[in-house]
């Protein structure tokens, strides 16, 4: 089984605001960058969110938890 976080940051306006991901994981994932960071060429003015795969049971508690549709739990 292969588990995969994906967070699309043109929806996920303010990670540092929201954070109700990052609250409900039990794992505790969900990074934060900010816009200085430039990592995996995610280039944005704005604070990133991003999910470390090896750290994510895939419980899918944070893709119920995002009102803006922004994190997806993709098990393969
Ligand atoms: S719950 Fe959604 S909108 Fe809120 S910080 Fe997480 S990904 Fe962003
Ligand atoms: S699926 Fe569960 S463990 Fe994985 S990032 Fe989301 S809340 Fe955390």
């Amino acid at each position: 089984m292969k588990i995969n976080v994906e967070v699309d940051n043109t929806r996920c306006i303010n990670p540092l605001e929201c954070g109700k991901c990052m609250r409900v994981c039990p794992t505790m994932a969900f990074k934060t960058y900010p816009p200085e960071v430039r990592k995996k060429g995610m280039n944005y003015d704005k604070w990133i969110l991003d999910c470390l795969p090896f750290e994510c049971i895939g419980c899918g508690k944070c893709e119920q938890v995002c009102s803006a549709g922004a994190v997806k739990v993709v098990i393969t």
